[in-house]
């Protein structure tokens, strides 16, 4: 039977460790992960940005959820303030204009070029025709918010196994019995599908729902800059229409030509073909030549088909429960994410139909791909 727990999680990435610790107030937890550690996989390659602005009203709706928490998170586990300011600008060159009403849309405001240049002392001024900035965004720091998560977890009696790849599922007298590669099996009455990349491949195994889940690559590189550039106050720079952007990351700029490129769940990496691109474009706009690239790197964004979170249990098994498809905003909503998937499984039927935060439930929920999902935007 192997050893029994209320929940097992799969995945130790932000979503499996937030949504744990939620749950791990009133049930005995257990999350499984392959790797060696947490957040190995898209959780550790993020651009750790909070943009409450940006992405799919759905994902918008769970970051300003999510403020709250960031703001307010427990002292005892959260020991330093997980947002700082950071300010977020799109940068309109030529031929760009239309893209300022977007931004506008967005509740993003001008900002003269001057101010810019001043916050940005290596910007060429004479590239751009205008720029919009919100300063509602800031810097996440995932690795205190993981970290946090796992505290609190393991503070509740919940329990962390790494190295254990989950390769299978029966059921059993009403229970799941999950099977891993090593061989030790795990008994629970509800299993949480927080796989990341490899969701589609854990619901396969249990004979879920078949949503699509597609992890989309994305690539970053980090840039010395010198040292009298005055990095530190530099607001995350995107060119209009999301086709590069650049922010300070750890003492250096990560620059990254956000590219989403479908691929099969990998260990990713970078794609320097694409990174060759973003340094062009980081060149019109930055007076500094890229001589070469220091640390470079791939992590994967995973959409379901319309862009928006799947979260909820699963209409063909009974007890499973999704949360996957979080794209390029899973840190963002995590806080909210895990609290609602906490709500769903303790409250009656009237949190899965009803709203949260003002977002329609339906919009995230698993029956909205009644057949696995078909349509597909672009991300
Ligand atoms: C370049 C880049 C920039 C980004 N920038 C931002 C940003 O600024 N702000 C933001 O909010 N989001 C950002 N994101 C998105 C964010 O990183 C993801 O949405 C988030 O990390 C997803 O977390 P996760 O826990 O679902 O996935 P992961 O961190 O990938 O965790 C999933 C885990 O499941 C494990 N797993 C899979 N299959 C199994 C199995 N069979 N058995 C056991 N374990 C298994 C994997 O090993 C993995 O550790 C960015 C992503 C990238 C790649």
């Amino acid at each position: 039977m192997g050893t029994v727990f209320d929940i097992i999680v799969i995945g130790g990435g932000i979503a499996g460790m937030s949504a744990a610790a939620e749950l791990s107030r009133d049930h005995k937890v257990c999350v499984l992960e392959r790797e060696t550690a947490a957040g190995y996989h898209s959780t550790g390659r993020s651009a750790a940005t909070f943009v409450p602005s940006y992405g799919p009203p759905a994902f918008q709706a769970l970051a300003r959820a999510s403020e709250g928490f960031f703001t307010g998170a427990d002292p005892q586990f959260w020991t330093e303030p997980l947002l700082s300011p950071r300010g977020e600008v799109m940068m309109i060159a030529p031929g760009e204009e239309a893209h300022i009403a977007e931004g506008e849309a967005l509740g993003l405001t001008h900002m003269p070029l001057d101010e810019l240049k001043r916050r940005v002392p290596l910007l060429k001024q004479d590239q751009l025709v205008a720029a919009l900035i919100d300063e509602a965004a800031r810097d996440i720091d995932v690795d205190l918010l993981l970290q946090g998560y796992m505290k609190l977890l393991r503070s509740r009696g919940g329990e962390i196994r790494f190295k254990t790849e989950v390769t299978g599922f029966t059921r059993h007298y009403g229970a799941w019995q999950v099977q891993t590669a090593g061989g030790e099996n795990f008994s629970a009455g509800l299993v949480v599908n927080a796989a990341g990349a490899w969701a589609s491949e854990v619901a396969r195994l249990a004979k879920a729902q078949p949503i699509a889940i597609t992890p989309k690559r994305r690539s970053a590189m980090l840039l010395d800059l010198p040292e009298d550039c005055a990095l530190d106050g530099w607001p995350l720079c995107f060119g209009a229409g999301e086709t590069f952007y650049f922010k300070p990351m750890g003492g250096r700029l990560m620059l990254s030509p956000a590219d989403a490129t479908p691929v099969d769940p990998h260990d990713a990496w970078a794609d320097d073909m694409a990174l060759a691109e973003a340094v062009e474009k980081f060149q019109q706009v930055i007076d500094f030549e890229v001589t070469h690239a220091g640390q470079t790197w791939g992590g994967l964004r995973s959409f379901a088909p319309d862009g928006n979170p799947v979260a909820g249990f699963d209409e063909a098994q009974d007890h499973f429960v999704w949360l996957a498809g979080q794209g390029g905003y899973g840190i963002q909503s995590t806080p909210a994410l895990a609290r609602l998937i906490y709500a769903m499984v303790n409250s009656s039927d009237a949190i899965r139909q009803s709203t949260y935060n003002g977002l329609e439930l339906a919009a995230i929920s698993p029956a909205r791909f009644p057949g696995g999902g078909e349509t597909e935007v672009n991300q």
